[in-house]
Formats: structure tokens, sequence, C-alpha cells
């Protein structure tokens, strides 16, 4: 950044996005002049602002009409791995027979 004032090129002294914003804070080492630039949204005031939507979103949704739930009252059933190991080895022994 250059020194509004001089023309000097100066020096970044700090760097803060406390306020949502990113903000580089400048010092002009040759007339003392200090500036700051804004350096735009910082990205977890984006985030933040992000879920803020999704939650204001779905709090305006009707909720008489709720999304649809499948409940599974009988879930799948996986094969455990002793039975299907012996599975395995009851085709390689047929095999072998
Ligand atoms: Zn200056």
């Amino acid at each position: 950044m250059i020194c509004t004032k001089c023309g000097s090129l100066m020096d970044q002294t700090d760097k803060n996005s406390f306020s949502g914003r990113v903000i580089r804070e400048y010092l002009c080492r040759k007339c003392g002049h200090t500036d700051c630039e804004d350096d735009g949204v910082a990205l977890w005031q984006v985030l933040h602002d992000a879920r803020e939507q999704d939650e204001a979103e779905s709090a305006a949704r009707p909720a008489t009409n709720p999304p649809p739930t499948q409940h599974q009252a009988h879930p799948p059933v996986q094969p455990s791995p002793r039975s299907l190991w012996q599975r395995l080895t009851g085709v390689f022994r047929n095999r072998t027979d």
C-alpha cells in the first residue's frame, strides 16, 4: 500500500478479522501516517452468514408439511463375517472334495 500523504511504500502492521471483515493496517515509516485497507469479508463470517441463512430458510418452511421420514422397522440383515467365512471355506472345501 502506498502512503496517501508522501507516496512511500507502507508497511503492514496488523491484520485482524474480529469485526467480520479482514482489515489490514499499514504504517508509513517515513511520515508516520497510518491507514487501513478493507480486505473483504473474513472467511469465518461468510460461513457464519451461510449457516444463519440455512437456519432462517428451514425455519421459514411450513411446519405442517415436514419432509417425509422413512423409518426402517427391519434393517437389512448383514451376513456376519463368520458366516461369510464359512460360506467361502465351504466353497473351497467343495472344490477340493
Ligand atoms: Zn507517508
